[in-house]
């Protein structure tokens, strides 16, 4: 048999929903090990610290799946010495290739986050605004580090040279078994590709009208709810109902989980191909289905904070944060 396939796990600012996405391959993930070696999985899953990884070869993994944002110095390091120990980079989960939801606070100072974490919060007694800081002296001899936290979040491809992405949050295990499948049968798609199956939510949604033969799939939105306004109706197109569904520019590997269980998608699974910046497109495209300005302010009274609407999973990719 062929040489296993080198693999490696790296999670930055993220809370590893990605790795269980891998977890949930159940039968398939041990068909899978049969060829493939996990040579790092940090911090998570694995007994290694990064100098395991800082110590091994230039290029020793064949592929390195990295999930989450980059906020502080250490995902930056981390982030780099593991593009250098991977032949091949995957930006895995929407935290890495678009900010994930965690992106939204790039929208607040960092002074603001820190008194809202540490001061702030109704159950946190620091009347003197104590914050973790990078360096700490302890008892006059003890010099304690933390990680320096950024100003802003940062996508993986800001970092360093990612190769491919997969979206999603976490991704649908569909995902990683269409990634590794891949891999094995060598059978990549272009470098700087999402590895979908290229269907947009819509493409999978059984309440697509045009998939019922209605011609309604260009009607205007005459109103706007949300899901705390009501209990949609699980036949009819939540867009046609007038709840915000993203479904139509959302790639849909996930197979439309959210409708399945009737809840609008709100576009974790990322862009489907050709466009740039998820947030302006998901604007773009609501924008232009609201029937007259009533609809308009229906939206904005709704959803007070349209940047973290349109934006909630991909912030950090955008064109607006880099215009603030
Ligand atoms: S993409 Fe979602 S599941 Fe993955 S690390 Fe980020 S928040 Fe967690
Ligand atoms: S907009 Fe949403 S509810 Fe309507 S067809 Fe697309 S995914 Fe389904
Ligand atoms: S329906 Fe949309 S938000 Fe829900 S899991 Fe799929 S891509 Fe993500």
């Amino acid at each position: 048999m062929a040489d296993k396939v080198k693999v490696g796990f790296l999670l930055l600012g993220g809370c590893a929903g990605c790795e269980m996405s891998v977890v949930d391959l159940s039968e398939k993930l041990v068909d899978a090990l049969a060829h493939l070696e996990v040579v790092f999985w940090a911090p998570t899953a694995a007994d290694v610290k990064y100098n395991d990884l800082e110590a091994m070869e230039d290029g020793f993994i064949d592929v390195a799946f990295v999930d989450g944002m980059v906020r502080l110095d250490e995902h930056i390091h981390m982030a780099k010495v593991m593009r250098k120990k991977a032949k091949t980079l995957i930006a895995f989960g929407v935290c890495a290739a678009l900010g994930g939801t965690a992106g939204m606070s790039s929208l607040h100072s960092k002074e603001d986050l820190f008194a809202k974490a540490f001061k702030n919060t109704p159950t946190t007694d620091n009347p003197d605004g104590v914050y973790p800081q990078p360096s700490c002296l302890v008892d006059g001899k003890y010099d304690l580090t933390l990680p320096v936290y950024e100003d802003k979040v940062r996508t993986l491809n800001q970092i360093v040279d990612v190769d491919y992405y997969i979206g999603g949050c976490p991704p649908h295990h569909s995902h990683v078994g269409a990634a590794i499948g891949a891999l094995l049968s060598g059978q990549m798609p272009p470098k700087g590709s999402w590895i979908t199956n290229g269907k947009a939510v819509c493409d999978v949604c059984d309440r697509n009208p045009a998939k019922k033969g209605d011609n309604l799939s260009r009607a205007m939105v005459t109103k706007v709810l949300r899901t705390v306004d009501g209990t949609p109706d699980t036949d009819i197109c939540l867009l046609q109902q007038g709840y915000i569904c993203f479904g139509p520019i959302t790639q849909g590997d996930c197979g439309g989980s959210c409708l399945n269980v009737n809840i609008p998608c709100r576009g974790c699974g990322g862009p489907i191909p050709g466009i740039e910046d998820y947030g302006a497109q998901a604007l773009s495209s609501i924008a232009s289905i609201l029937k007259d300005d009533t609809v308009s302010a229906q939206l904005m009274e709704k959803y007070p904070n349209l940047a973290k609407f349109f934006y909630r999973y991909a912030l950090p990719s955008g064109t607006l944060p880099k215009r603030m």
